[in-house]
């Protein structure tokens, strides 16, 4: 793999945003825990996309249904027989593929024979397990592999509760989880991970419109939060590549260090899942429609993102290596709304006269923007530590400050510094934000 794909996974681990999962025991194989500045950056990736998504718009409201789940979902939604990747086995080095991603399928990738792989079999992807004491039959269930059927068997209550009238969503975000028999690159493909989904309900011949709509709407988001407009591209699925139900589906993908990968799935899943669930569970799941007297099953768009897989994205696109004063530097240049501190409360020296004042701009700003508060070291240390972690602002207290109250913020990028009141600080670095 490239460079960038291995600086990026050490810099995870040495700055504590990616653990690899139960490491004191050797490692649970594609689990990963997410450290202290980690939780932050999946929790503003989250919190973007929530804000763009429900908060900013009077047309989708939110929902967190249950992860565990009855066979009678999945049976309705298809997931019982279709969730499946074929899977083969090479009979010589017992290596295990999925065989639609296998470049050449007479040849192991691993052990380089030919003609070694085994008939493939159909592999369920989902994880099944037994809720209550009594494991068997009835006691069944499932962890969700998906979080849009949340959304479906919820519809009308929804539709009910929340007074809104198609075109409108509703939007989750949570964990799911997936068999995959090839987890890998990272957080890219893990069997746990973060899904943020939104099924927009439209009358059935706004369907295409609407469509058309969401694929903008999600491409933008992207590069609207720093992703380059060369490293991301909208890719319409080939006829043969979408699903049963789906008239139309295209993938925002991300240029990563080994090709063009999915970030998002945007499709025009029509009235299937609707009229699946309908018919399975024999509820009315439709929307009446008084103004024309008529009564339709809505058309779903549905926007599928990955927040731990879009992490990775905007990890690698935001790793940057320069030159200050012939010392190379490692930068995070992340859109300072992900960045997982705002800001950096450094005084300039661990000098006891100075303590107490910075630690009043701490308290000041905490309320409002996540700081960190580091007095360890020379102040060039703590800087660099800062941008190896994204931090977009560094406020600096130093001597000066005790006698004008002025502190000293430094732009992680234009490594501009500028003095400012310590009154107007809140107000300066919001503005910034926002900005
Ligand atoms: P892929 O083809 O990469 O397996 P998919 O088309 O099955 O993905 P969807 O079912 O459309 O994925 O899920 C929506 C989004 O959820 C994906 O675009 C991705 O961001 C995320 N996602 C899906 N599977 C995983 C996984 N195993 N690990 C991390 N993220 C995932």
């Amino acid at each position: 793999m490239t460079d960038r794909f291995e600086q990026v996974v050490n810099l995870c681990k040495r700055r504590g945003f990616v653990y690899p999962s139960a490491e004191i025991y050797g490692g649970f194989r594609s689990a990963y825990d997410y450290g202290p500045v980690g939780v932050l950056l999946l929790k503003n990736i989250q919190e973007a996309w929530w804000r763009s998504m429900v908060q900013l718009r009077d047309d989708v409201v939110g929902l967190d249904a249950s992860i565990l789940s009855p066979p009678a979902i999945w049976e309705a939604s298809g997931h019982l027989q279709n969730f499946t990747d074929p899977l083969v086995d090479c009979r010589n080095c017992k290596e295990r593929y999925r065989l639609d991603q296998l470049e050449d399928p007479t040849t192991c990738p691993n052990c380089g024979k030919r003609d070694t792989f085994t008939e493939a079999r159909q592999f369920n992807l989902m994880f099944k397990t037994y809720a209550g004491p009594v494991e068997g039959s009835g006691a069944e269930v499932y962890l969700r592999p998906e979080t849009a059927q949340g959304m479906f068997v919820n519809f009308k209550n929804v539709l009910e509760t929340s007074r809104k009238k198609p075109p409108f969503g509703i939007a989750q975000m949570g964990k799911s989880f997936r068999n995959e028999i090839t987890p890998g690159n990272f957080i890219f493909r893990t069997r746990e991970f973060v899904q943020m989904e939104m099924e927009y309900f439209v009358p059935p011949d706004e369907g295409q419109k609407w469509f058309e709509y969401w694929c903008e709407e999600r491409y933008r988001w992207y590069l609207d939060l720093g992703i380059p407009e060369d490293s991301l591209r909208l890719r319409p699925h080939d006829p043969e590549e979408l699903s049963h139900y789906s008239a139309g589906t295209s993938d925002v993908e991300y240029r990563y260090p080994w090709g063009w990968g999915e970030l998002e799935g945007i499709a025009n899943r029509t009235d299937y899942d609707l009229a699946q669930h309908a018919k399975a569970s024999g509820e009315k799941l439709e929307y009446y429609d008084q103004a024309n007297n008529e009564r339709y099953v809505p058309y779903v768009i549905e926007p599928a993102a990955g927040a731990t897989r879009t992490m990775m994205a905007f990890l690698l696109a935001a790793y940057s290596e320069d030159e200050i004063g012939g010392e190379a530097r490692t930068v995070l240049k992340l859109h300072p709304r992900l960045a997982p501190y705002k800001v950096a409360v450094l005084p300039l020296s661990k000098k006891e006269t100075l303590t107490p004042l910075a630690r009043e701009v701490l308290r000041l700003l905490q309320p409002h923007l996540m700081c960190d508060y580091d007095e360890t070291q020379s102040i060039g240390r703590r800087y660099r530590r800062q941008d190896e972690i994204g931090t977009p602002w560094c406020v600096t207290v130093d001597f000066d400050s005790l006698e004008d109250r002025a502190v000293t913020i430094r732009d992680r990028d234009t490594l501009e510094q500028v003095r400012v009141p310590i009154d107007g600080l809140v107000t300066e670095l919001r503005g910034r934000l926002e900005g």
